[in-house]
């Protein structure tokens, strides 16, 4: 298969080399809200946005560090002018607009991108069985789920999923918190601090010596065979896009509160790190149903892992794995290690992502030291995959074509690494 890509496609066979690369999306279109064949609209959204603002107070009850925010889960939006320049002068190039950084690797409960997804499919889960089982309705006061009742009830059901260690996390907690059993298959990637920190909460981990896919396929074949067990399908799930797209809305009224002007003449760029492409994807479905063709995503990958644009570049989606280009999908970035994109993320966004690039595991470490340096920010590598992007965007497609952008660059986790493994990570990233 490896050839005959590489002869359709030649840019494959620099990515199957190993080398950093950068793919204008062929297929990037105008983008219609609510087409009559999307199987997503608006509306699911803003749905979205209501459950987590219902579980606001049960967040407030269960996880008082969520108190400042009302028991919303949401990250600051952060200017970051000594990263602008940083990247400049690395990359040999000056870049037009302001540069943010959206810090999720500060979200509060479980510190990375996945506190939004990963914690919103629980909660309407919980909230399902609730109902179902009239324990709750909808204009009750949903603190009540932080209670002995509601969690005795809960320890009836599991919740199962398979991950690379973030989503384990983000479910691991939130499940726990509402007293479900949870069980999560890890992959080999998995850091030891993520698989240390579940078991101290209680989760049980399924530990693999595979890849991401395998725990993913263990994990949902644990689930079915449990009535009562429910599995949070990473590779396929909507409640999961859903909750990472409510980003989007808030987004839009932190630009409004910095007088920033999103439009098609004052273009919206945002830089995300894809692994499965569940996280990136949900985000940007949700901007392009607030911003429409104002704003342009740009998909970040390993060079070991470029499952979404190889899906992409082919149109053959889930149908193919970066081990058919002979790719190991080994890389420091764990939370990005995946071989293979999800099963509907890039065939709904095929038209809507402007571009794709992917970054050496170097470069990550290299980028992950400078962020602290500059910005005094600790992230995690993978969320490191997002930083270089404006400049990849200014060497590939020109300045002047970016004029009046406004760059945002998508942190996706950070807060929970234990100081000294960032320590690590900063003293390989800071020699270089
Ligand atoms: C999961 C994760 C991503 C990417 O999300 P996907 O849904 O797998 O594409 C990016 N960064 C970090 C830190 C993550 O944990």
């Amino acid at each position: 298969m490896k050839n005959q890509l590489i002869d359709q496609h030649p840019i494959i066979g620099q990515m199957a080399a190993g080398e950093a690369v950068f793919w204008k999306n062929e297929y990037y279109t105008a983008y219609q809200t609510d087409a009559p064949d999307a199987f997503l609209k608006r509306e699911d959204i803003m749905e979205a946005d209501r459950r987590l603002s219902r579980f606001a107070p049960f967040m407030e009850s269960a996880f008082p560090e969520t108190k400042a925010q009302d028991g919303i889960i949401e990250s600051p939006l952060v200017h970051a002018d000594g990263m602008k320049d940083f990247l400049g002068e690395r990359y040999g190039t000056s870049i037009a607009g302001p540069l943010y950084i959206k810090a999720d690797d500060s979200l509060t409960v479980s510190g990375s991108v996945k506190a939004r997804g990963g914690i919103y499919e629980v909660l309407k889960h919980a909230e399902d069985l609730a109902l179902e089982h009239g324990l709750i309705n909808p204009d009750e006061d949903y603190a009540q789920f932080d209670s002995e009742k509601f969690r005795k009830f809960f320890s009836e059901y599991t919740i199962v999923c398979g991950s690379t260690g973030n989503l384990g996390l983000s479910i691991g907690i939130i499940g726990a918190a509402l007293g479900f059993k949870v069980v999560i298959h890890m992959s080999s990637d998995a850091k030891q601090w993520k698989k240390d920190m579940l078991r101290r909460n209680g989760v049980k981990v399924v530990e693999h010596d595979d890849d991401y896919s395998r725990a993913v396929e263990e994990g949902r074949e644990e689930a079915l065979r449990d009535d009562k067990g429910y599995f949070v399908d990473d590779e396929d799930s909507e409640p999961l896009f859903l909750g990472y797209a409510v980003a989007a809305l808030r987004l839009e009224k932190q630009l409004e509160a910095q007088g920033m002007t999103v439009d098609e003449a004052h273009p919206l760029y945002v830089y995300l790190p894809c692994g499965v492409g569940s996280a990136p994807g949900g985000i940007s479905f949700g901007l392009k149903h607030v911003f429409g063709d104002a704003v342009h995503p740009v998909f970040a990958e390993p060079v070991q892992s470029p499952c979404m644009m190889l899906g992409m570049i082919t149109g053959m989606h889930d149908e193919v794995s970066v081990r058919d280009i002979g790719l190991d999908n080994r890389t420091i970035a764990d939370g990005l290690a995946v071989g293979r994109p999800s099963k509907f993320a890039g065939k709904l966004l095929a038209g809507s992502i402007h571009s794709f690039y992917t970054v050496q595991d170097a470069e990550m470490y290299t980028l992950l030291a400078e962020l602290y340096d500059r910005e005094g920010m600790k992230i995690e590598p993978s969320a490191a995959a997002g930083l270089p992007g404006p400049a990849i965007l200014h060497q590939n497609t020109g300045r002047p074509g970016i004029r009046n952008a406004t760059h945002i660059v998508w942190s996706t986790g950070g807060s929970m690494v234990p100081e000294e493994e960032w320590r690590k990570d900063y003293l390989r990233g800071s020699r270089g």
